[in-house]
């Protein structure tokens, strides 16, 4: 990490830019290809019922592996897949793909938990999204409670009729809904009952702020005890140690996701014997 001075900043930046404008259009050109190609996949990792240390729900997170990019978050390509339109077609890839996954390890005689899959708002906004939503259940043969969508709250803002029909009609579906990343937008908790949302996940920033107290405990008490009263259930992402899960124990958090349990994994890697760690 070097300090950049006076005219250097300049060059600095216009290469920085330049490089990211590249990398930019050479992933949106080997995006087109990648589901073709078997360039994505699925890692899973397990929500754990903070009550009983069962598993909960197993979250889907894409992967992807190009040969000249390497290895490509879904931080970066998620935005360009939602600018380009290509979303709609990698998201119906990775439900089905998701579906398809709990069922066989329900047919594989598992305990049963959920899979939550998480849903942009363009795809949320495409009007065939819940038929489409409808028809790989129907595929898959998965039974629509076993199915949770996770969105952000940027989808709230989006106040259109399209978006809440969409939502109403998941709901009669029997889909279940949570908002991911919550406290992070400008949400209030009112509107997560207008939308009949089932639980919301609080944003790992403020389990990570626990530790330090630098707020993320009051801020986490809050979200938990007014989504309860809003009768909404409550799952903390990025727990990473006991301290953070002796604290959401103590504030009576339903449901925790982090490293402290289990990295997502590939599916074929996942030991349910030994795997998640549990308490
Ligand atoms: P997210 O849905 O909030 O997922 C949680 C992210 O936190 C994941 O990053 C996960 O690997 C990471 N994480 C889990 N536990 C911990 C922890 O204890 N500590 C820390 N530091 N991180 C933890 P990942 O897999 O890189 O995904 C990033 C984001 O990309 C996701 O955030 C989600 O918004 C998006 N994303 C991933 N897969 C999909 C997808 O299939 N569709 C869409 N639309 N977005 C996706
Ligand atoms: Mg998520
Ligand atoms: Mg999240
Ligand atoms: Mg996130």
């Amino acid at each position: 990490f070097t300090k950049k001075h006076g005219s250097n900043d300049y060059t600095v930046y216009s290469e920085e830019l330049d490089f990211k404008t590249i990398y930019k259009v050479a992933i949106e050109k080997d995006l087109k290809s990648a589901i073709a190609k078997k360039e994505l996949c699925l890692h899973y990792q397990p929500i754990v019922n903070l009550k009983t240390g069962t598993l909960a729900a197993m979250e889907a997170l894409i992967r992807w592996d190009n040969p000249t990019l390497g290895f490509v978050p879904p931080d970066n390509f998620i935005p360009i897949s939602e600018e380009s339109g290509e979303i709609v077609h990698i998201g119906k890839w990775v439900l089905e793909t998701a579906c398809r996954q709990l069922k066989d390890w329900q047919d594989a005689g598992h305990p049963p938990f959920k899979v939550c899959v998480n849903i942009s708002t363009i795809q949320l906004k495409h009007p065939h999204f819940v038929a489409t939503v409808q028809h790989i259940l129907k595929a898959t043969g998965l039974a629509p409670r076993w199915l949770e969508l996770e969105v952000t709250e940027s989808i709230l803002m989006e106040n259109t009729e399209v978006v809440k029909e969409s939502l109403q009609r998941l709901k009669e579906l029997g889909v279940s809904m949570s908002i991911d990343d919550f406290g992070t937008g400008y949400t209030s908790l009112s509107y997560l009952r207008q939308f009949a949302f089932d639980r919301v996940k609080i944003d790992r920033s403020f389990i990570g702020d626990i530790e330090e107290d630098l707020n993320g405990k009051a801020i986490t008490s809050s979200i938990i005890a007014l989504a309860h009263k809003l009768n909404i259930g409550v799952i903390a992402e990025g727990i990473e140690n006991q301290d953070q899960l002796g604290f959401l124990e103590e504030e009576l958090c339903d449901e925790g996701q982090g490293y402290y349990f289990s990295p997502p994994k590939p599916a074929a890697q996942i030991d349910f014997q030994t795997w998640p760690k549990i308490k």
